[in-house]
């Protein structure tokens, strides 16, 4: 049987510290607040916001979802980026990905001020990830594929790491940080050819592809790592990962569940980066 990475572990001690951060800054007068930029409808998203309102709820930062119009197009979505940067009361924003077909993602993107980019997706940020750079804002997902790895002294270094997805969100910040951490990284995408041969070979494999059910069984070997960053909802309206659980628990070392693994850890490391922007307002 495999270990559970998890992320109730992995948070358990980081949460105890933002709670009591979040305390200190409402003695203060500030309500630590993340303003979400939502413009399309999937129920991944849905899931996703319910996630960061629950754990947020539980340390005491405040959520705002601003929601386009169904049919946006990118000068609305863009407006609404602009008003919420500008707004005193919102200390970081989150802009929900992947966007609706032809929205300018990057122009929307860019529009995020940089202190408030919590997810890291502006051009000012990207480069931050590709630095080696550990401070500041990084993608959170790929922050947090690298935060369960330490937790469990998985060390990354020499080790051969598979990243499945190669978007400038999830799959290609994390196998920035896991080159940064001396591993020997590999990228996959929707183009590779015999996907399963190259996942054999893994140490470690961070599935961010979106595909539900993507790796199966042929996928693994003993001794491996798998996290699985994949969040998809299956036919029952059930979360699931890109990992096929069932048929690479068995073989593997450790692995992350889904829901359980990345996502909640993800959660509590935006929480992080709300606290910082918020701390930074009260210095100001
Ligand atoms: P995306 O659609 O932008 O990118 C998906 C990537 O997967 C692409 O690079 C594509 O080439 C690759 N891919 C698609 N089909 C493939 C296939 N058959 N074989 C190999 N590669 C394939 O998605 P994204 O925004 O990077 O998100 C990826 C996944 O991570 C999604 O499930 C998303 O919901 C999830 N996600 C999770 C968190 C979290 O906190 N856990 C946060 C953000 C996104």
């Amino acid at each position: 049987m495999a270990q559970l990475l998890l992320s109730k572990e992995v948070n358990a001690p980081i949460k105890a510290a933002q709670k009591e951060r979040c305390e200190r800054l409402r003695k203060n007068g500030v309500i630590p607040t993340l303003g979400i930029i939502r413009a399309g409808g999937s129920p991944e998203d849905d899931a996703y916001i319910a996630g960061i309102e629950r754990v947020f709820g539980s340390v005491g930062i405040e959520v705002t979802v601003f929601e386009s119009a169904p049919g946006a197009g990118t000068d609305e979505v863009l407006k609404t980026v602009k008003e919420v940067g500008g707004r005193k009361d919102i200390h970081a924003m989150l802009l929900l990905k992947p966007l609706p077909r032809g929205l300018d993602e990057r122009a929307i993107s860019d529009a995020i001020p940089r202190e408030k980019d919590a997810d890291a997706v502006s051009e000012l940020l990207v480069p931050a990830a590709y630095l080696g750079k550990t401070d500041g804002f990084l993608p959170c997902t790929a922050a947090a594929v690298m935060r369960i790895l330490d937790h469990y002294g998985i060390d990354p270094a020499g080790k051969r790491a598979v990243v499945v997805g190669r978007s400038m969100v999830v799959g290609k910040p994390a196998a920035m940080l896991l080159l940064s951490r001396n591993a020997t990284v590999t990228i996959c995408h929707s183009k590779t050819q015999n996907l399963p041969g190259i996942c054999r070979e893994a140490d470690i494999i961070v599935a961010a592809a979106g595909v539900r059910g993507l790796l199966g069984r042929d996928c693994f070997a003993p001794g491996q790592t798998v996290i699985d960053a994949g969040i998809n909802i299956d036919e029952n309206g059930k979360l699931c990962g890109d990992v096929c659980f069932e048929e690479a628990e068995p073989i593997v070392k450790a692995i992350t569940p889904v829901p359980g693994g990345v996502g909640g850890v993800t959660t509590v490391i935006l929480a992080g980066a709300v606290l910082d922007a918020a701390e930074k307002t009260l210095k100001e």
